[in-house]
């Protein structure tokens, strides 16, 4: 049984303090809750306060720290930009790739994902893969094809077991901060479709494996049915992680419907 997955997104918010505080407020709200049965828990700071969240979770509490980008090169002359050895050295585990708001604003393309990817996993980390169609491309019927070419791309050259490692998140741009959710039956189906696409370039184990998120306005009120659907191994979050109630109760939600046996 794939092992599901909240992952919280925090995007552009929160400073050093703030993050640390959130992140203690989460820890506070889950202490209870049984380390087994508990979904993989991932929070996603902004990269000046990961260090700081890193010590505070230094002692295992059963959270993980992502980065929400990252550079394919090791080292040199590339301003501005972090590398996989340097987040592994501060304990990050995950890095977010390919989301939508990278892809819109600062022109990540599909081989920027893959050369990413590739980093990520030769350095042993984890990448939360993101794909999904725009409004307009929903709306003239190219939601399949949009999500299937953009998976073909971004997992281009992986081996089978660096495929079956990776996390994917289906995030239907439309859905991303609007508060309008994709219906979990249509989520379901893409998500089926993100599988058989894997299973087409990896093979079947691997698409058995991989473990697809979705993303797009989840909330503690929609997350049980969401987690219901036979396809969706959790989700990708943004503004209600920046809640630590919000987030706690997305654990607990996740752990009613999907805990793992
Ligand atoms: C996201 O940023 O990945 C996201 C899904 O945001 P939200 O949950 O706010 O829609």
């Amino acid at each position: 049984m794939r092992k599901p997955i909240i992952a919280g997104n925090w995007k552009l918010n929160k400073t050093v303090e703030e993050a640390t505080e959130l992140v203690e407020d989460i820890k506070v709200k889950i202490m209870d809750l049984d380390k087994n049965q508990m979904p993989t828990v991932i929070v996603s700071p902004v990269f000046t306060a990961l260090k700081s969240i890193a010590d505070i979770l230094e002692h295992g509490q059963g959270i993980h720290l992502g980065a929400q980008n990252c550079y394919w090169q090791d080292s040199g002359a590339f301003t501005g930009e972090v590398s996989v050895p340097m987040l592994k050295d501060i304990c990050v585990t995950y890095v977010i790739i390919g989301h939508s708001e990278r892809r819109q604003y600062f022109g990540e393309t599909d081989e920027n994902i893959n050369l990413k990817a590739k980093a990520i996993l030769n350095h042993g980390l984890i990448p939360i893969i993101c794909c999904g169609e725009t409004l307009e491309q929903r709306e003239s019927g190219q939601t399949d094809n949009v999500v299937k070419n953009q998976i073909i791309a971004d997992l281009k050259d992986l081996t089978e077991e660096q495929t079956a490692k990776s996390v994917i998140a289906y995030e239907p741009v439309w859905a991303i901060g609007t508060g309008k959710t994709c219906e979990s039956s249509e989520a379901n189906r893409v998500i089926k479709l993100i599988r058989d696409t894997v299973a087409e370039v990896s093979g079947r184990d691997a698409a058995d494996k991989i473990r697809i998120l979705y993303g797009g306005s989840v909330k503690p009120s929609t997350i049980e049915e969401q987690m219901s659907q036979s396809d969706i191994d959790g989700a990708l979050v943004g503004g209600a992680s920046l809640k630590a109630e919000d987030f706690a109760q997305l654990i607990k939600g996740t752990m009613l419907v999907r805990a793992p046996k």
